[in-house]
């Protein structure tokens, strides 16, 4: 390029001749931005491959920087092959489209990630895919609910809002035995609780499919949206791949360079975040007010057995074990919404938003009505609110917690 030369600004200005030298090495990777990537030759434009991440070919193919955010992705997961997509909710969607036709049928659980049960509501149900909802507490009702046309299982642990943590490795147990394909919701785990591709860490008991809002962990900020598809299996790997083509899935270089800022810390945020929420969790343990809480570290929440299988497994070297900073408290039915709202109102450091994983504590009361297609199973009544920690002091957010409740939470 440095032997073309022209007279005219415009042309000079955006073919100088200038290459930065070629060796730069800094903590954070360079992010590269592109919608056109060029070709040195229109041979080498019609060899190139991206579905191996061999070549670059188009920027909704896959940038270095699209690249190096996957491999890391897969490193945190334990995957062998990622794809990006614009939202969580996205990532669902691209791991339902890859693997489903019309004819097919679906099961979720009843206690998934909301929108998950809407999609299959929705563009699933018009594109000729039929679902059920299983209780995933219960094995038996997803064996029960199997069909000769079901291809794909969903799998959230724990559930959303409600936390109950289901026994994984029976679900995915009566799944490889009728050979149905499944796929797991893992933004709760995030790669860092348990291992989704070696569940018992013996190699013998993997999922197909993961997908993951990195909107809460991997981002860590409450400001960036982005999903992943993971798999390790090369043929559900191209499925998937081409599925995310078609459809047009990418994600923009800004967010993908926030993401990687972020990921080096994410097991310390994670830590902290699961500390906080516990101490959160077992002061409401302690309040008149609140009849349940659901947190899958504590003894007596649903599923606390199989939390501890997948997430505590190894005993007296890590008695804690990992959970996210997530928990939800159902207070006495005899308060009021009204006065549920209050409480939720009257709270200083928490703020009212959805999502969870950035640095501000955050609260939402939730009416499960008409969230559930069957009675939830080992959920007492009440009023549902859920919390997910910030990195705020914790006594600071259970001075918050004690005072808003005198004020709002009174018989
Ligand atoms: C937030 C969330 C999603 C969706 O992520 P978005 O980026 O908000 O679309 C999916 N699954 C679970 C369990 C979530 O918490």
């Amino acid at each position: 390029m440095t032997d073309k030369s022209s007279s005219h600004l415009s042309t000079q200005l955006i073919h100088h001749g200038y290459q930065p030298p070629a060796d730069f090495h800094a903590p954070q990777p360079g992010i590269y931005k592109a919608s056109t990537v060029f070709f040195p030759n229109v041979a080498a434009m019609r060899q190139r491959e991206w579905k191996d991440k061999s070549a670059y070919t188009y920027g909704t193919h896959g940038t270095p920087s699209s690249f190096t955010l996957e491999e890391r992705l897969c490193a945190l997961e334990g995957g062998r092959h990622c794809v990006l997509t614009p939202s969580g909710l996205s990532a669902l969607a691209v791991a339902s489209f890859s693997v489903l036709k019309a004819g097919d049928h679906v099961l979720i659980p009843d206690n998934a990630y909301g929108p998950n049960k809407v999609l299959a509501e929705g563009e699933l149900t018009s594109f000729g895919i039929s679902h059920t909802y299983y209780d995933a507490m219960n094995p038996a009702d997803l064996a029960s609910k199997l069909q000769p046309n079901t291809r794909l299982v969903w799998l959230e642990a724990p559930g959303s809002l409600t936390m109950e943590f289901p026994d994984l490795v029976a679900l995915l147990r009566i799944c490889k035995q009728h050979s149905v394909l499944t796929a797991l919701d893992n933004t709760w785990g995030a790669g860092i609780a348990f291992k989704p591709f070696d569940l018992l860490g013996d190699g013998l008991l993997s999922v197909d499919f993961t997908a993951h809002a990195l909107t809460k962990y991997p981002s860590g900020g409450g400001d960036v949206l982005m999903g992943s598809v993971m798999t390790c299996d090369d043929v559900l790997a191209l499925k998937l791949k081409m599925t995310h083509m078609r459809l047009g899935m990418c994600v923009g270089a800004n967010d993908v360079e926030t993401i990687l800022r972020s990921l080096p810390s994410i097991a310390m945020r994670y830590e902290a975040q699961d500390k906080t929420a516990r101490a959160l969790a077992q002061w409401w343990q302690t309040q008149a007010a609140c009849v349940q809480v659901l947190h899958p570290a504590l003894e007596g929440s649903p599923g606390h057995s199989h939390w501890q299988t997948l997430c505590a497994p190894h005993g007296q070297s890590d008695p804690v074990g990992k959970a996210a900073g997530l928990f939800s408290v159902m207070l006495d039915p005899r308060l009021t919404s009204a006065q549920v709202d209050a409480f939720c109102d009257s709270l200083e450091w928490f703020r009212i938003g959805y999502s969870w994983g950035g640095p501000i504590s955050l609260v939402v009361p939730y009416n499960l009505e008409g969230l559930r297609s069957q009675k939830p199973t080992g959920l007492k009544a009440g009023h549902l609110v859920r919390f997910s920690t910030g990195f705020e002091a914790a006594q600071d957010l259970i001075q918050d917690l004690a005072k808003a409740s005198r004020g709002c939470l009174k018989f």
